[in-house]
C-alpha cells in the first residue's frame, strides 16, 4: 500500500540527511517568526524553519528544496520591523532563517571595509570595532538589532556618514534559486583580494540584482565602512510652523550643495521625538486623534518645533567648521525656535558624541498608542523640491487624521531627491483601526502614483501594489523581473508571494 507523505516532511527529512549543520524549528516554536507588528495576526505561523550555519549549507538546502519543489522565505536577522517582519508572504514557505551565519569574515581598517555573514546585526560590528579599536564607523538605522545584510538587501537607510547603506555594498556571494553559487564582481576571480575593494569586475555590475528581489539568498556580503574623520558636528534647529517645511527643504538642498561635510539632512515631526517620551494616553482620550491644541501643548512640553532639523558633518576640521557656521546662519536666517550646535575634533578629544551607538531604545515609540501598538511604514521618494515636499506631507497627514491618527515623519534629504519615511503608529488590539490603515495605505499608494511617485521600500503586505504602479510600457519592467527569476529560479523555491 503506498503511503502519502506530506511533501513538506518529505523536504525536511532531506534536510536532516545534508551533511551540514541545519538547525529545523518546527511547531511552536515557528510562531517567532510572526510578524510582531502585523496588521492582522497570520492565521498560523509558518510550518518550520531552516538555520543553517554555513553558506554550503544554505546552497545545500536550496537544491533540496528544487527536488521536492518546497517554498524557502530567506531572512538575515528578521527585524524587517515595519515592513513585514520575518513572516513569509506565503502561509507554505519554510523560512530559511540565516542568523546563525553570525561571523565577520574580513575587517580591513587601511581600506575600510568588512566582509560579513547575514547573521551580523549592526550591534556586533559596532561592538567589534570597539573591541578592536579600529578607527572605522558604521551608519546605523533607528533600530540596531536588525542585519547589515537584510537592512541593504532592503535599501536601507542611517545616520551617517554613509546613509544610503545599499550603495556601500561591494562584492556579494550569493547562491541563486536554482542552486548555484556565485559572487559577483572581482569575487569571481579565484582567489582575488579585490572583491571588497573594486565594486564591479568585467561586464555588468550585479550586486543591485539581488536587492528587493527574490534571485537569491546572500550569503556574504562587503560592505564598505567610513574611517573616523577628523571632526563632527551636529546643528538642530526646531521651527514651529507645518508650512515652513516647503522653505526648509529648499534651504537644505542648496546647504547640501556647498558643503560636502554635510553628509545627512533630516527633517523630522515633532511626534519622532514625542512619541518615545510619551504615550498618546498621557495626553487626551488615546481614541481621539491629536487636535491642534493638544500638539501645541506636547511640543510646549518637550521644547519641541513642529519641525527638527538635523545637520550631520564628517570630515576634515576646516570643511566641518566652515559648514556648521554656513549651516547655524542658514538656520538662523529661518527663524526657527532654536538652534543647537554640537561639536567634535578628534585631535581634542576622544569618544566621538556624534557616533551613532545601534541599539533598541527607538522601538519605544510602538508604545505610542498603547501595549499593543506598533507600525507601518509609508516610505515614498519625492523631487528635491520644498512645494513637492509640503504638498505630499499635507496629503499623508491628512489621511491618517481622517482615520484618528498622527503624523510621525520624517524627510531624508539625497543629493537629488527626498526619502519619507512616515511610520504610521497604530494600535493593533482595534480590529477597525487595523481595517482602516490598510485601507488608507492603498488608497496613498494609487494616490502618490498619481504624481508619478512610487514607494522605494514597501511593507510586505502592500508590496505588489506598490509594485503595480511601476506600469510603463504596459508593465515591461515587471517583465524584466520575471524573466530574471525563470532564469535564476526556475523552480520558483524563493520568496514565494514576494512579486
Ligand atoms: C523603531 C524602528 C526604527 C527603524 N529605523 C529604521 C531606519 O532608520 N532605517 C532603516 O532602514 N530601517 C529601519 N527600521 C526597519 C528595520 O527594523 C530595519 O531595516 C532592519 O535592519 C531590517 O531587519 P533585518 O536587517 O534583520 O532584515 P531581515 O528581516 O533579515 O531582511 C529583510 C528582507 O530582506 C530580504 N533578505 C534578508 N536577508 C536576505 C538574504 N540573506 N538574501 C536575500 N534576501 C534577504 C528578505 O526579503 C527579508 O524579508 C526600523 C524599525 C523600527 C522598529
Amino acid at each position: 500500500l503506498a503511503v502519502h507523505r506530506d511533501p513538506l516532511d518529505l523536504f525536511l527529512a532531506d534536510v536532516t540527511e545534508l551533511p551540514h549543520d541545519v538547525e529545523i524549528v518546527t511547531g511552536v516554536a515557528c510562531a517567532h517568526y510572526s510578524d510582531p507588528f502585523a496588521l492582522f495576526p497570520s492565521e498560523r505561523p509558518p510550518p518550520a524553519a531552516l538555520r543553517p550555519r554555513t553558506a554550503e549549507g544554505v546552497q545545500a538546502i536550496v537544491v533540496a528544496a528544487n527536488l521536492r519543489r518546497a517554498s524557502l522565505w530567506p531572512i538575515s536577522r528578521g527585524e524587517n520591523l515595519g515592513y513585514g517582519g520575518a513572516a513569509p508572504a506565503s502561509p507554505t514557505s519554510v523560512v530559511l532563517d540565516l542568523s546563525r551565519m553570525n561571523r565577520i569574515l574580513a575587517l580591513d581598517e587601511a581600506d575600510a571595509f568588512c566582509l560579513v555573514e547575514p547573521g551580523v546585526s549592526f550591534t556586533d560590528l559596532f561592538e567589534r570595532l570597539k573591541r578592536d579599536q579600529m578607527r572605522l564607523w558604521v551608519s546605523a538605522p533607528g533600530y540596531g538589532l536588525g542585519s547589515l545584510v537584510g537592512n541593504a538587501l532592503e535599501r536601507g537607510i542611517g545616520t551617517g556618514p554613509a546613509v544610503d547603506h545599499a550603495s556601500q555594498v561591494c562584492g556579494l556571494e550569493v547562491v541563486l534559486g536554482n542552486g548555484r553559487m556565485v559572487r559577483t564582481g572581482m569575487g569571481a576571480l579565484p582567489g582575488s583580494g579585490m572583491w571588497q575593494r573594486r565594486a564591479s569586475g568585467l561586464g555588468p555590475r550585479l550586486d543591485e540584482l539581488f536587492m528587493q528581489s527574490s534571485f537569491g539568498v546572500v550569503t556574504k556580503m562587503g560592505l564598505w565602512l567610513m574611517p573616523e574623520p577628523e571632526a563632527t558636528a551636529v546643528v538642530e534647529a526646531q521651527f514651529a510652523s507645518f508650512a515652513a517645511l516647503a522653505g526648509m527643504v529648499d534651504c537644505l538642498a542648496a546647504l547640501a550643495r556647498r558643503n560636502s561635510a554635510l553628509v545627512a539632512v533630516v527633517v523630522s515631526s515633532y511626534l519622532v521625538a514625542a512619541a518615545l517620551l510619551s504615550r498618546r494616553s498621557d495626553w487626551g482620550s488615546p481614541r481621539n486623534p491629536l487636535n491642534d491644541a493638544t500638539e501645541a501643548r506636547i511640543r510646549r512640553e518637550f521644547n519641541l518645533g513642529w519641525w527638527c532639523v538635523t545637520l550631520r558633518y564628517f570630515g576634515g576640521d576646516a570643511s566641518v567648521d566652515r559648514g556648521v557656521t554656513d549651516g547655524e546662519s542658514a538656520m538662523e536666517a529661518m527663524s526657527p525656535i532654536r538652534v543647537d550646535v554640537s561639536r567634535w575634533q578628534s585631535a581634542h578629544s576622544e569618544g566621538c558624541p556624534h557616533r551613532t551607538t545601534p541599539g533598541s531604545a527607538g522601538l519605544a515609540n510602538r508604545l505610542w498608542c498603547g501595549e499593543l501598538g506598533a507600525h507601518i511604514d509609508f516610505s515614498v521618494a519625492l523631487p528635491l523640491a520644498g512645494p513637492a515636499v509640503l504638498r505630499h506631507a499635507l496629503r499623508v497627514r491628512a489621511a491618517l487624521s481622517e482615520i484618528g491618527l498622527d503624523y510621525h515623519s520624517s524627510f531624508h534629504l539625497r543629493e537629488r531627491h527626498v526619502l519619507n519615511v512616515v511610520q504610521i503608529l497604530f494600535d493593533r488590539s482595534d480590529p477597525s483601526v487595523c481595517a482602516a490603515v490598510d485601507r488608507v495605505f492603498r488608497w496613498l499608494i494609487a494616490e502618490v502614483a498619481t504624481e508619478g511617485l512610487g514607494l522605494y521600500r514597501a511593507p510586505l503586505r502592500f508590496r505588489a501594489e506598490a509594485v503595480a504602479q511601476y506600469s510603463f510600457a504596459d508593465h515591461a519592467l515587471a517583465d524584466v523581473h520575471r524573466s530574471l527569476k525563470n532564469a535564476l529560479d526556475p523552480n520558483n523555491v524563493l520568496f514565494l508571494g514576494k512579486d
